[in-house]
């Protein structure tokens, strides 16, 4: 049997994929989808958050968003979802099909269901002034030598496509396959694909991982070692198992030294009865990066700080204000609408911003964590990078990489 340590959403994830393999898994989390994956936007934009440093996450990205289509219409299948129907910003009229995840469907049975809320419906980045529109055109020219579908806007088509946008907004990139979908969604899905495969979630915490003390095997891990208080006597002491795979987001640290820090990230949904966007709207306002992400149902996630703040998870009036303050400047409407949460989440930092997969080093640990900003778009990924497929990206997301050259001891 293989342990998952972790049930966010690429733990769920990694355990959902195997186990629809054929291969035994447990995972164990005293509190699944608590971590950054409760606090993520789950924008799948890898064409829009390019960076030019960032060619090797690019690649991951656009190499995960291509898998999201089929994974989510298998895990709303695999989940027992009522099937979807076409996303309504394509209406129905040869826009690409959600596979059974979109939005809205009612099944015939009163309350709309949104599945997934997975669309595909492209990101628009917005400009301001000169300088935003000149960052704007050399990211075109980058992308465009990349191979990556973008096309440069007016502010006047802009508007055309969102008509709450600014009316300061002189220009913008669309890129038009980038998606996104509504991670909470996607993590109680995976749940309930577990449950209906019979695969065993253990709720407890993992306070240390168990190593052979002899043998062939010493020093290999080969199981974990359960915190008794947290499971109030209901818990095993520890479980053994054929290999552990590391999921534990930002925690995976405590548990192994991985270099893996904290990034704080404060993040808002606001509610309105009708959607005020029909795609993921991004702009740099006052130096720094704002996103807005509808919902089918009417929720508009508008996100997010990066702070390096250690473990601290406190929503701060500066982050509150910040957000609106820069959300406003895209859309002045968001004013108008339902403050219906803040919450802040630690998104799981590598020095290099690649995440860690693959064999940790020590015997018996895979390590499947540090997706950064990245995790929620990445998850098909590491799935299919832990069953051996796509070797190339498996090599960039080598946790070897941070270890130390033997030769140069
Ligand atoms: P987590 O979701 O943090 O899950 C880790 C799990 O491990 C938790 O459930 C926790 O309870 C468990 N755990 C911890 N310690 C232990 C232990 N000792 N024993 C057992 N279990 C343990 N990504 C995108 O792709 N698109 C986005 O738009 C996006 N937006 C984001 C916005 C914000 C504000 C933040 C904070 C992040 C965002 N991210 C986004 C990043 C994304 O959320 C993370 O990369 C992703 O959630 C990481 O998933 P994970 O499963 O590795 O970690």
């Amino acid at each position: 049997m293989e342990l998952i340590v972790g049930g966010g959403v690429v733990g769920l994830s990694i355990a959902w994929r195997l186990s629809r393999a054929g291969r035994p898994v447990t995972v164990v989390d005293p509190a699944p989808a608590s971590g950054a994956s409760h606090a993520a936007a789950g924008m799948l934009a890898p064409v829009s958050e390019v960076s030019y440093t960032e060619e090797p996450l690019l690649r991951l990205g656009v190499a995960s968003l291509r898998r999201w289509p089929s994974f989510a219409a298998e895990l709303a299948a695999d989940a027992g979802l009522p099937p979807g129907v076409l996303s309504p910003s394509n209406g129905g009229s040869g826009g690409p099909s959600n596979g059974g995840t979109g939005a809205p469907s009612n099944g015939g049975s009163g309350a709309p269901s949104y599945g997934l809320d997975f669309r595909a419906d492209g990101t628009l980045d917005v400009a301001f002034g000169a300088d935003d529109l000149a960052a704007l055109d050399e990211l075109a020219a980058f992308m465009t030598k990349l191979g990556l579908p973008v096309e440069r806007l007016t502010g006047r088509e802009c508007r055309r496509l969102e008509p709450m946008l600014a009316p300061s907004v002189r220009g913008g990139l669309l890129a038009p396959g980038d998606a996104w979908v509504d991670p909470r969604r996607v993590t109680s899905a995976l749940l309930a694909a577990l449950e209906r495969r019979g695969v065993p979630v253990v709720r407890a915490r993992v306070s240390r991982l168990l190593r052979a003390s002899q043998g062939p095997q010493e020093g290999a891990v080969v199981g974990v070692e359960l915190d008794e208080a947290a499971g109030g006597g209901a818990v095993p002491a520890e479980l053994r198992a054929d290999g552990v795979v590391l999921a534990a987001g930002v925690w995976s640290a405590e548990l192994a030294g991985v270099p893996v820090r904290p990034v704080k990230g404060q993040i808002m949904r606001l509610r309105s009865a009708e959607p005020l966007l029909s795609r993921c709207v991004r702009g740099m306002v006052h130096g720094t990066p704002v996103y807005l992400v509808p919902r089918g149902d009417g929720e508009l996630v508008v996100g997010a700080t990066q702070e390096e703040m250690g473990f601290d998870t406190r929503v701060t009036a500066g982050g509150v204000y910040e957000l609106l303050r820069d959300a406003r400047e895209l859309v002045p409407g968001v004013t108008e609408l339902e403050v219906a949460e803040v919450v802040a989440g630690l998104r799981p930092g590598t020095p290099d911003n690649l995440p860690l997969i693959g064999p940790s080093g020590t015997p018996g640990l895979t390590l499947a964590t540090g997706h950064h900003r990245g995790g929620v778009l990445l998850a098909p990924l590491t799935a299919a990078l832990l069953q051996g497929e796509e070797p190339e990206l498996a090599a960039l997301c080598s946790p070897a990489r941070h270890r130390p050259d033997p030769a140069s001891a």
